[in-house]
């Protein structure tokens, strides 16, 4: 059993893993930026070591201090949370040569899933399906152009080393090809270093359904159901739930023992999220994320298991505490991110938190690092919490969301609330019919800046 876990991460994940941490008997280390002197994993951890300037590149992103913060306090494994170092092959090798654990899948895992084409021809060759488009990268606008005619438009360009819905461009005709594919290709150097792009069919109603899974890397996989994660605002995901509202319990069995085959196949060990696009009744695999998301507790509220205690028992060798057949789905559950920005633009808004009161009763969790009196430093992302309900059915977990976010302040700053209280209000969203894009319309419609 490890004694004492590092947290390679802050806000709301780093809490998430201390409290796991808690439970199981284990000494927690929290790093830190000095912009993150005062923040709550700071003081709720065990221990706490500074470890840069608020840069993320000089903290949160710097290995040699992350691993001399292991060495000085005896941390004997790093969880990465999500973001920052948790998708880094690199990082992941150089705490294997100094002998401290990752909580999360191995270097090789990595690798493969970092890269969108490997990932997809390994999905392909693991029985996944996957959506119709380019074998491989695109090097020229010609090569684009003549996918384009094969698969027919819509097409989109994806950048193979992408992230966080960047680098994606849509060519609706040829005509659009030449401008989607520089555009695409510049965009994909400039944020990740690397312009090779891939093309697939733009598929133009789908929902966005992504499969839990979980190996305990030694042949075991199993699958935790499905969450719907449709409502994005550029390809980022602002509501999720658990079951997805569309997916019939058939479907489930389906595509979760494809999944679960699949790392079990791989010898994954640890979390990890198969996302698909799913349209008139088929999946179509975009990416694998082998990490912890942040929409895990919508899951962890469907099944009442424990995912961030699980990573920490396979890291170290044990067994799975759960098998495919303990895991049986228990009712409804949805969170909705909050984030420090102001509407209608969405404008990030750090700034001092002068009242902060959680919601709590029956079927609520709040996942969030603030409190009273608390300045959101400028310098990190914009989540600042959480808001998970399960109830018996999507109805109640519903009524439920609307009666939470009615109890939630948060004074000082402005927020991303006021959005789910108009969601709420929404027809659409009471019967579950959404895609990817109805958001984004609806931002249109009702919030136009
Ligand atoms: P990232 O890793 O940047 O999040 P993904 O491949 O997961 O990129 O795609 C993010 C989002 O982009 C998806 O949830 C979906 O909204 C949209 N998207 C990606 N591929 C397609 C496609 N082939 N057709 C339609 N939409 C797509």
């Amino acid at each position: 059993m490890f004694d004492k876990i590092l947290i390679a991460n802050r806000g709301e994940i780093a809490l998430r893993v201390i409290r796991a941490c808690r439970e199981m008997g284990i000494q927690s280390v929290a790093v830190h930026s000095t912009a993150d002197s005062d923040a709550m994993h700071v003081r709720m951890a065990d221990e706490a070591v500074c470890i840069g300037p608020p840069s993320s590149a000089q903290s949160y992103l710097s290995i040699p201090a992350i691993i001399s913060a292991c060495e000085i306090t005896g941390a004997q494994a790093i969880h990465p949370g999500y973001g920052f170092l948790s998708e880094n092959a690199n990082f992941v090798q150089i705490l294997e040569d100094h002998d401290i654990t990752f909580i999360g899948p191995s270097a090789e895992h990595i690798r493969i899933m970092g890269d969108k084409i490997t990932a997809k021809e390994t999905a392909a060759t693991l029985g996944i399906p996957v959506v119709p488009g380019s074998a491989g990268g695109v090097p020229t606008v010609e090569d684009a152009k003549k996918i384009g005619a094969e698969f027919g438009y819509p097409v989109i360009i994806k950048a193979t080393a992408g992230g966080g819905g960047r680098g994606m461009k849509v060519a609706r005709s040829e005509a659009e090809m030449e401008t989607a594919f520089r555009t695409a290709r510049s965009e994909a150097k400039a944020a990740f270093g690397n312009d090779e792009v891939y093309i697939e069919k733009y598929l133009t109603t789908p929902r966005h359904i992504e499969v839990q899974v979980f190996g305990d890397g030694k042949g075991k996989g199993v699958h935790l159901g499905e969450r719907d994660c449709s409502l994005q605002r550029r390809h980022q995901k602002v509501f999720e739930e658990a079951p997805g509202p569309c997916i019939t319990p058939e479907e489930r069995e389906r595509i979760g023992k494809i999944c679960a085959d699949a790392i079990g196949k791989m010898g994954y060990r640890g979390a990890g999220t198969i996302e698909f696009l799913y349209e008139k009744g088929e999946f179509y695999f975009i990416e694998m994320n082998t990490r912890l998301q942040v929409e895990h507790p919508v899951t962890e509220g469907i099944f009442g298991v424990d995912l961030v205690r699980e990573q920490i028992r396979v890291a170290e060798g044990m067994p799975m505490s759960f098998g495919q057949d303990d895991l049986v789905i228990n009712g409804h559950s949805i969170e909705v991110r909050i984030n420090a920005e102001k509407l209608p633009n969405f404008s990030p808004c750090p700034g001092k938190i002068t009242a902060f009161h959680a919601p709590g009763g029956l079927g609520v969790r709040m996942d969030s690092a603030l409190y009273d009196g608390y300045s959101i430093p400028p310098y990190y992302d914009s989540l600042i919490g959480k808001l998970i309900v399960h109830g018996r059915d999507r109805a109640e977990a519903l009524s439920r969301l609307n009666r939470a976010l009615g109890e939630l302040i948060v004074d000082g700053i402005d927020t991303t609330l006021p959005l789910f209280h108009a969601l709420l209000q929404e027809e659409d969203i009471h019967s579950g019919n959404y895609n990817i894009h109805w958001l984004e319309k609806w931002l249109e419609q009702n919030l136009a800046g």
